[in-house]
């Protein structure tokens, strides 16, 4: 089955008993037992519920791995990866990762002992200079955010085999849909699904997908022990939003690929970050690993005044938080997504106080240019 076939056809397509085509809503915490411990599937919600089933069924195949799980939210389904590990455990982390994804490691998750360090994973002499006696795990972002590098996933997880480390990757900018990392040898991907699977800002979810049965059980055990599952109302609407997503990646592709024409051209624009641009650094390998580069662009103005003049100037991008979105948002990451990372960090890793960050919506994309044309003016 192709892509766009699978995420109709997929998982568990419709209602068995009723020939509903849609996966209905089973609203219900728990479920009649036919003797003690003799149960249908299905005992308790938080254990199992077939809507977030049929769910976890979906994405396990989108991503071709062995077991999927849906959570409350991307970070819920973070924190549980992270549960997998022990204290004294230390994890390797894209340098630029999600600002949330910064913040648990270093402000809870240290709380019990687990350990973080943060490299440039795209460099892989970085990452084998980062390995210690305790690493268990390199988790990956790529393309990250908000600068859109690239880590070659095959190359790390050649890296990550060799020295008996599992490797995570955060799919939530490419999506199934243009990259899958189980089959170039990662162990566990997950989703901040909230962003392009939902693709319709009305939704806030996690999902993973294991390549093995033990991670699965494992993390299973996780799932049912912390609880942050994903209720069956959210997990319906996420697999509504989910049946576009194909149709939804090429035209955002489509509509990016104009924009970053337009902005690569424009003179108050110092730099432009996007994977498709054939002067990124790791263009070639974004192409290799990838089947599309994606919906996100970032690009410098100068200063935080003129970033902050385009802000208000533009009409269709709406000012906010998150990506992936049918509608087209636009921030600055200095002051919002991470804002949580500290200054003198930021400088760092070049997340500059004139940078913009956009996620290219489905609007007519001729509006889209003729908006940013005028906000960047004067
Ligand atoms: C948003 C996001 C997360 C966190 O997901 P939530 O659903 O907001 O909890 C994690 N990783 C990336 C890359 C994200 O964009």
């Amino acid at each position: 089955m192709r892509k766009k076939t699978q995420l109709i056809h997929g998982g568990i397509f419709g209602d068995e008993k009723t020939g509903a085509v849609s996966v209905p809503i089973y609203q219900v915490s728990t479920y009649k037992q036919d003797g003690p411990g003799k149960h249908r599937g299905y005992e308790y919600s938080r254990t199992g519920n077939p809507t977030r089933n049929a769910l976890e069924e979906l994405i396990k195949e989108l991503e071709g791995g062995e077991r999927g799980f849906a959570f409350g939210s991307g970070m819920a389904a973070m924190t549980a990866v992270m549960m997998l590990f022990n204290q004294g455990d230390h994890i390797l982390l894209t340098d630029d990762v999600y600002g949330g994804s910064f913040r648990v490691m270093t402000k809870i998750l240290n709380r019990f002992g687990l350990e973080a360090t943060f490299i440039d994973t795209s460099d892989m002499d970085s990452i084998e200079k980062g390995i210690k006696q305790n690493t268990k795990a390199l988790f990956i972002e790529t393309p990250t955010n908000p600068l859109l590098k690239i880590t070659d996933l095959e190359e790390l997880s050649k890296i990550a085999k060799t020295h008996h480390l599992l490797t995570i990757v955060d799919n939530t900018f490419s999506t199934p849909y243009w990259q899958n990392p189980l089959t170039l040898g990662a162990d566990i991907v997950l989703h901040s699904a909230t962003k392009y699977l939902g693709g319709h800002s009305d939704v806030v979810a996690g999902l993973v997908v294991v390549n093995d049965e033990k991670l699965g059980d494992d993390l299973h055990f996780v799932q049912n022990s912390t609880g942050g599952v994903l209720g069956p109302q959210d997990s319906w609407l996420l697999m509504r939003g989910m049946k576009t997503l194909g149709i939804r990646m090429e035209e955002h592709e489509r509509n990016t690929t104009e924009i970053v024409r337009f902005l690569t051209g424009h003179e108050a624009v110092l730099k432009v970050h996007y994977p498709g641009l054939l002067n990124h650094p790791n263009h070639e390998i974004s192409k290799k690993q990838s089947r599309g580069f994606g919906g996100m662009v970032s690009f410098d103005v100068g200063s935080g005044e003129k970033a902050q003049q385009v802000l208000e100037k533009v009409k269709y991008f709406t000012l906010a938080e998150s990506l992936g979105a049918v509608e087209s948002l636009i921030s600055i990451p200095a002051l919002m997504t991470h804002a949580s990372i500290p200054a003198e960090r930021r400088k760092e890793l070049g997340i500059t106080d004139g940078l913009i960050r956009i996620s290219v919506g489905l609007e007519d994309v001729k509006d889209l240019l003729e908006d940013l044309e005028q906000a960047l003016e004067g």
